[in-house]
């Protein structure tokens, strides 16, 4: 496998077309040792880019990632690793949580102290926060980018309205913008991707760290209404999470998706990880693993994209819509 890799938006940073994200496996589902074989198989693979957040596993996936980081010794300049503010990393006061000043620069040191790193690649404003002026955040990462603790800030799950007046801000004031903004993207989640952001790419550049190119791993087929046992969707504590995702007219379409994806000789992840990358707006596909052979698996999406061809495309677009596939 030949990893490939795309810029972040109008940024000279190119990250590798797939990554690896950390949220409910490090230090939560899977143990230390699985994580550090996951990301050893990322970065042999060609991965350059590791995701994380304070919130996740309330700190510790961040711990475990930064062990994993400092024992493999792998030169800092060829791998990217990120953060993100907005949750907390547990408690709730408001001085915790938000995209105001002091929480911002709060988060950003304990991140780094977390992932043992001098300076965070990428950092996210995890949600848009109301209670703050868009202004005061720009400033603030505008600061940290100054000090030299991040080098390239973005958003996640913010409205193109948002990301908008955020650039309006940054050029006014003649500070750096957002340049990634971080979105959920797959067969089921297409309209920020695809229709909010649309005017976004040729105008303020904008790069996309995409999550949850399965839907939570409803996508690699493996699902029943019950949800899979040894899965995420079976966990205590996240039912919101097999009721967001998991219904009987998704594993109808997944059905179909399995039909065209075996046509090609791919199994339905592959297939679906690929179609996410046929998409050019998207910089990186975020993926989740809880164990290694997984991640191996989805990793074959890079030169399976190549067999997804516009016919192929369309008759995806049959399927989601519903139609049934009886040619093929
Ligand atoms: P996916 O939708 O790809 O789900 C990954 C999960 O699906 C795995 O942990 C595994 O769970 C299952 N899975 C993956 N591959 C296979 C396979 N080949 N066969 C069977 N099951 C498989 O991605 P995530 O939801 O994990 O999102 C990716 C990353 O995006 C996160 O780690 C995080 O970094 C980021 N993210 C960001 C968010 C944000 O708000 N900014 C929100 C959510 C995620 P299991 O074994 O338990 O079934």
């Amino acid at each position: 496998m030949t990893m490939r890799y795309r810029r972040l938006g109008n940024s000279g940073l190119q990250l590798s077309e797939l990554s690896l994200g950390s949220w409910l496996t490090f230090g939560k589902q899977i143990t230390d040792d699985t994580a550090e074989a996951l990301m050893r198989t990322a970065y042999d693979n060609g991965v350059n880019f590791f995701d994380n957040a304070e919130i996740y596993a309330r700190g510790e996936s961040e711990r475990v990632m930064g062990r994993i980081l400092k024992k493999m010794e792998w030169p800092r300049d060829t791998w990217t690793v990120s953060s993100k503010v907005f949750f907390g990393s547990g408690g709730k006061l408001p001085t915790q949580l938000g995209l105001h000043r002091k929480h911002v620069v709060e988060a950003c040191h304990a991140a780094l102290q977390r992932l043992q790193v001098e300076y965070l690649d990428l950092f996210f404003c995890h949600r848009p926060d109301p209670n703050t002026p868009i202004g005061e955040t720009v400033w603030t990462m505008h600061q940290l980018i100054m000090q030299g603790k991040v080098m390239y800030w973005g958003t996640s799950e913010w409205s193109a309205s948002e990301i908008k007046e955020a650039h309006a801000f940054a050029r006014e004031n003649h500070l750096i913008g957002p340049v990634m903004e971080q979105p959920q993207y797959n067969m089921f989640h297409r309209e920020k991707v695809e229709r909010e952001f649309a005017s976004l790419y040729d105008t303020v550049g904008l790069g996309t760290t995409i999550w949850s190119p399965l839907a939570s791993g409803i996508l690699s087929g493996k699902h029943t209404l019950e949800g899979d046992a040894s899965s995420r969707l079976r966990m205590a504590g996240l039912e919101w999470l097999k009721e967001r995702e998991l219904n009987e007219t998704r594993l109808n379409r997944v059905e179909g998706l399995k039909t065209l994806a075996a046509g090609l000789g791919l199994s339905l992840p592959v297939f679906a990880i690929a179609w996410c990358l046929k998409n050019p707006s998207v910089s990186t596909v975020m993926l989740g693993a809880s164990r290694t052979t997984q991640l191996e698996e989805n990793l074959k999406a890079v030169e399976a994209q190549d067999q997804l061809t516009p016919d192929i495309m369309a008759r995806v677009e049959q399927v989601l819509a519903g139609e049934r596939l009886s040619t093929w």
